[in-house]
């Protein structure tokens, strides 16, 4: 059985520490009694520090939207994974479409990072997803599968299990166009095959997979109810504490 996890990315938004602040501690409240759903948020870096501070001692953990993969040195403009360590962050989100199609990040340079998390000992949300003309030329499987060989290159076993994959179909982020049900769990289930291929059974059951991409309060509950489909990450939603706490609501409800 694993545990369902809901994480919000803010992306560019809330970036302020007081616009964080007052987002948290409304979200704080709302969700004290939830337990069986792990529950993140990803701020920009400028609010890290604040959010950690807000969300000490309550169920919400907090996760950084990238980083880079070397410790320290001349890269201007970039964050450290021993920062972001330092700082008290567990979780960090790790090769999203934005950072994939508007900054260049290849399959190699998520799979470096990857490793730095895990030799830090954070846990990498790794997100994979197809673009949309892919997808009409039947070739979702087949990047798929390219991006968990390429992202995923000379993961062990021990650590696979502790990285959370996000399948966020690129055609539906930020688009307001969600996968089907049916649609998100056949690619959950390939990924998981994917994994016992690779692996074996008992790692494709334990890794999480999040599903992404327009998830609303209205559709939530309806995608977490497929059996592959262990959670969800959350853009524009998340950005409001009402409809992120029903969309936990949501898989608290299922599982
Ligand atoms: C995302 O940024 O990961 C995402 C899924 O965004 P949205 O929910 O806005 O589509």
């Amino acid at each position: 059985m694993r545990k369902p996890i809901i994480g919000g990315n803010w992306k560019m938004n809330l970036g302020v520490p007081s616009e964080a602040v007052g987002m948290l501690k409304s979200m704080r409240s709302m969700v004290k009694n939830i337990e069986d759903v792990d529950i993140f948020v990803a701020p920009p870096f400028t609010a890290l520090e604040s959010a950690i501070s807000i969300v000490k001692k309550s169920n919400i953990k907090v996760a950084a939207q990238n980083m880079y993969f070397k410790e320290n040195g001349a890269f201007t403009g970039e964050i450290s994974p021993k920062f972001l360590k330092n700082m008290g962050i567990e979780y960090v989100i790790l090769g999203h479409s934005e950072r994939r199609n508007i900054f260049n990040e290849t399959d190699e340079i998520v799979n470096q990072k990857i490793k730095i998390a895990l030799s830090m000992d954070m846990f990498p949300i790794v997100c994979i997803g197809e673009h949309l003309q892919q997808r009409e030329e039947g070739k979702t499987k087949e990047v798929i599968a390219y991006q968990m060989e390429n992202t995923f290159k000379d993961i062990r076993k021990e650590d696979m299990i502790k990285i959370i994959i996000a399948y966020e179909p690129i055609w539906a982020i930020g688009t307001g166009v969600t996968a089907t049900p049916e649609q998100a769990e056949e690619i959950h289930s390939y990924i998981r095959s994917l994994l016992v291929n690779r692996f074996d059974e008992g790692v494709a059951n334990k890794v999480r997979i999040q599903y992404g991409g327009s998830i609303k309060p209205d559709n939530a509950e309806a995608i977490f109810s497929k059996p592959n489909i262990d959670g969800g990450l959350v853009g524009g939603a998340s950005l409001e504490a009402k409809s992120f706490y029903e969309i936990i609501k949501s898989a608290e409800k299922i599982k």
